[in-house]
């Protein structure tokens, strides 16, 4: 039975499978949609933890899964997909079960970082099909991490960290995929081994990029991966993300954008996940005050470890930046993006934000925080050229000078012609004709072949 309250036996249906953060959910809800478009059912499993609206999607048909993460206490990030995975195990297979029974189904598309899907698809001979929400290249960097373990990489971690990976240029030591968010990195490399390990065993891969951003990278990801790739991103530019927003967005941020100057405003956000304490919120704030520059910053409750919003910026801070800045708690970012006040984009260099800055042409400044991120950031500054890394961290000296440097002098106007450029590509690559959409057509019809393979 199905939250529509029908048992349609034998109806045929893609079961897909979010890992439940934003910038997964996003993503998957719009490969969903792009999906649903084309003429597939889709059910959709999820956990409890960030259970979504079911109402916003009468389209789909949802089946909650029980993973005991409220009971659990277990917080951060790479935590949650430790305890996640081991808890949703059971719950999984009882509901693949349950659907198996009620409908015919062609695949089941998860997460990457659902690693254990992969024995259970296989042992009910359903093929699974893995979606990874980021790009080529962080992905490549994953699938290195066991060379750069091996390699003595992770124990000079301390040492010099801008010493470059000869392996795996343009990274440096400081750029390994591993991180600060958790002591443990033994736990961050067996997360990693784990997704990358089991998407080798999957039907097939898909990403949410477009292949002339990665065109350098093909061949890598190809001789390492050998199942079929599909590159249809980026998927926002077919339905947008705000539905799946966990937060609010504040619609005030536009009415303030609307008083400013074209392309003067920096926005600021550091995605849905990171965090960072007080001494660094405040670096962050004097850099963007000394800027003199126009800002829109999103600060989300739970951004500063130990504060509930921003009752530690000191009130000189706060004083100073009325001038010219506006803080929000969440913003309808992709709006944001595209306002024509909108001159640069501070960012974590999460994939969902990177994708959907060079969408609207907007040049970035890069502050990773773990993971993808970092070869993300460093992608963005030395390959494509679209943005300023932070090289130092959060330090207010280097902030204003990269505000400077992106938003008033003559370098931004570098990046921003070279992300208009990719922006231009983009839009060929989604018409009729172009990678992405023909991707996309080789992604329906492989779905579709599965159908005579499964019956
Ligand atoms: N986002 C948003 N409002 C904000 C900040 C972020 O709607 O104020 C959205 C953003 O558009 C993106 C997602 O949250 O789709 C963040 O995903 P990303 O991969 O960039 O980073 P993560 O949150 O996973 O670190």
């Amino acid at each position: 039975m199905d939250n529509q309250g029908t048992t349609s036996i034998l109806q045929n249906r893609i079961v897909l499978f979010p890992l439940p953060f934003q910038g997964h959910i996003n993503p998957m809800f719009q490969l969903a949609n792009i999906l649903h478009s084309r003429g597939f059912n889709i059910s959709m499993i999820h956990t409890k933890y960030n259970f979504p609206n079911p109402s916003k999607y009468p389209h789909f048909n949802f089946h909650i899964i029980s993973d005991g993460l409220l009971e659990s206490g277990v917080s951060n990030p790479v935590n949650i997909i430790k305890f996640l995975n081991s808890n949703c195990v059971e719950p999984f297979r009882e509901c693949l079960d349950r659907l198996m029974f009620d409908y015919h189904v062609d695949c089941v598309i998860t997460d990457a970082n659902w690693p254990f899907t992969q024995a259970i698809a296989d042992s009910v001979n359903l093929p699974r099909i893995v979606l990874r929400t980021s790009s080529i290249c962080s992905f490549l960097a994953f699938a290195a991490v066991s060379l750069f373990r091996d390699k003595g990489y992770f124990s000079n971690l301390d040492s010099n960290m801008d010493a470059p990976i000869e392996e795996f240029p343009p990274l440096k030591i400081k750029d390994i995929p591993q991180g600060e968010i958790t002591s443990n990195s033994e736990d961050v490399f067996q997360i990693i081994d784990a997704m990358v390990q089991q998407t080798k065993k999957a039907s097939a891969l898909i990403f949410n990029t477009f292949s002339e951003l990665e065109e350098p990278d093909l061949p890598k990801l190809y001789n390492q991966f050998l199942m079929q790739t599909f590159t249809i991103g980026p998927f926002h530019k077919f339905f947008s993300a705000s539905t799946t927003s966990l937060l609010t967005h504040d619609m005030n941020s536009i009415s303030w954008l609307d008083k400013q100057e074209p392309k003067s405003v920096l926005y600021v956000s550091f995605g849905s996940v990171a965090t960072m304490d007080t001494q660094k919120l405040q670096e962050v704030a004097f850099g963007l005050a000394n800027s003199k520059q126009p800002f829109l910053w999103v600060i989300r409750p739970g951004l500063v470890n130990g504060s509930e919003w921003i009752e530690t910026l000191p009130n000189e801070i706060l004083e100073s930046i009325s001038e010219r800045g506006y803080i929000v708690k969440w913003a309808p970012q992709q709006e944001v993006l595209s306002h024509f006040a909108i001159g640069g984009f501070w960012t974590h260099s999460g994939w969902n934000s990177t994708l959907e800055s060079i969408c609207e042409g907007v040049p970035m400044i890069c502050s990773s925080f773990f993971g993808d991120q970092m070869t993300n950031s460093r992608y963005v500054s030395d390959v494509w050229k679209i943005g300023i890394k932070l090289e130092k961290g959060l330090e207010r000296d280097e902030i204003e000078n990269a505000i400077r440097r992106l938003m008033v002098e003559k370098e931004g106007d570098g990046m921003r012609e070279r992300i208009l450029c990719l922006k231009e590509k983009i839009d060929v690559c989604l018409n009729t004709g172009g990678s992405s959409y023909q991707s996309l057509e080789k992604l329906v019809d492989f779905i579709t072949s599965l159908r005579s393979s499964t019956v």
